[in-house]
């Protein structure tokens, strides 16, 4: 019988490099831990209403990228293709918001599927760890948010990436824009697809990344010589925090993101040596979203990172993650008597917090030898009959080679003593 592979888009993670995916996560969760958001965890399916409702009927994601079902119940699911919307539906079925503490910080992490084509860097099956702020308007919580990005990144070694951070508008000043930039792309010589876009949700196509669509959008109209002094105001706040705070970023009038529910703050973290999959992260404020979900106002903002790219950008700038090693300290046993007392020491150092492995499996000396360098642990505990006998067991330092007997019963003390 042939093996069966992963699915089309899709890769597992393995040791070693699994250890880079989890320190990822982890990198970018500690600083949101660290500033008061919780962690959530909602399903891997959702009604599929909520992402045609919540993500946008127009956008790529759910008309082209979802992977929708109908379960034997009659139930239309949907594997979820993004957070946000998840997450703000989590808040208000446990009436978070009611909670009279505004706003709720939530973190979560985990996998998402959309049915795109694969490419480096583009899979059906990715992981991202995301933010949300959820039921408050304020310049300095998007300010918040874009700065824990940064943060987290740059923990990780990071210098590569840039911000590109723009307004979307709010419900006032946007509607006036959009027929603005409907009148302008009405000029324009445009595919069937896109013209059809253009009446549907026309900030899209400012998003297309055709060079000839790009062209013929040179002297589009700007939504920064459209918005509303409310809108101007809160932007330039949060241009003047993040300056303050010392993380540079790039105005893009053009940076409008694929999901329909974004209002004023849009930002986009994009990596320079990752080709044309650039976007290691994104997000912004979503003040209507709430409402779309059948909710009630809830100004909010947050943003999704994409974990598989980041991996992506580390490799690119070459960076190696100093990860601890898995294990400290290997046990050698030769012989069944020998295997008792090391499978003993092996379990106190465990219970001591030493990482710590046991050659299992009854192999001889050499391949077990083999086994511990191979581990990558410091030390290596060997014991054979005659060590037994005279109650020791032989500590070999992995890296000078040199070798010391140490009495069976002080073993766990005195390598952590030399570990600490
Ligand atoms: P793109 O423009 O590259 O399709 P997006 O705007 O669809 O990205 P978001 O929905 O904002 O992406 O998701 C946030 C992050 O999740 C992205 O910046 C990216 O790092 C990651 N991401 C999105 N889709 C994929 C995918 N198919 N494969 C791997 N990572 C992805
Ligand atoms: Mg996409």
């Amino acid at each position: 019988m042939t093996i069966f592979q992963a699915p089309k888009g899709t890769y597992d993670l393995i040791p070693p490099d699994s250890a880079k995916y989890l320190a990822v996560r982890e990198a970018i969760a500690a600083p949101l831990r660290n500033s008061g958001y919780g962690y959530v965890e909602t399903p891997g399916f959702e009604n599929v209403e909520l992402f045609a409702r919540g993500v946008g009927e127009s956008t790529d994601i759910v008309t082209k990228e979802m992977y929708a079902f109908e379960t034997k119940g009659g139930d239309r699911l949907a594997l979820r293709p993004e957070g946000t919307a998840s997450v703000l539906r989590a808040a208000l079925e446990a009436s978070l918001h009611k909670s009279g503490n505004l706003p709720v910080k939530l973190w979560y992490s985990g996998s998402y599927y959309r049915y795109e084509r694969p490419q480096k860097g583009r899979y059906r099956h990715f992981s991202q760890v995301g933010a949300e702020a959820i039921g408050a308007e304020d310049p300095a919580l998007d300010t918040e948010l874009i700065v824990l990005a940064d943060q987290a990144y740059r923990s990780l070694g990071l210098s590569g990436f840039r911000i590109l951070l723009n307004s979307l508008g709010d419900k006032e000043c946007r509607p006036v824009y959009r027929e603005a930039l409907q009148g302008f792309l009405r000029g324009l010589d445009l595919d069937e697809d896109t013209r059809h876009r253009a009446g549907v949700n026309p900030l899209r196509v400012l998003d297309d990344k055709r060079e000839s669509v790009r062209k013929q959008l040179v002297g589009a109209p700007l939504l920064r010589d459209h918005l509303c002094d409310a809108c101007k105001a809160y932007h330039e706040e949060v241009r003047e925090l993040l300056t303050a705070a010392g993380v540079p970023f790039e105005d893009d009038e053009k940076l409008v993101r694929g999901l329909d529910y974004y209002t004023r703050t849009t930002f986009e973290f994009v990596h320079d040596g990752l080709g044309s999959q650039s976007a290691v992260g994104g997000g912004g404020r979503y003040d209507g979203l709430s409402e779309m979900i059948g909710g009630p106002a809830l100004p909010s903002v947050g943003w999704a990172l994409g974990v598989d790219r980041t991996v992506l950008a580390l490799e690119a700038e070459g960076i190696e993650l100093r990860l601890p090693a898995s294990t400290s300290v290997f046990a050698v046993p030769l012989g069944e008597e020998a295997r008792r007392a090391l499978f003993a020491v092996v379990t106190g150092l465990r219970r001591a917090g030493v990482a710590a492995d046991l050659c299992y499996g009854g192999k001889g000396l050499k391949s077990a030898m083999k086994s511990a360098h191979r581990s990558g642990a410091r030390y290596a505990l060997v014991a054979g009959e005659r060590d037994l006998a005279e109650g020791v067991v032989q500590l070999k330092d992995m890296e000078s080679g040199e070798q010391v007997p140490v009495a069976l019963g002080s073993a766990v003390e005195e390598l952590g003593a030399r570990l600490v």
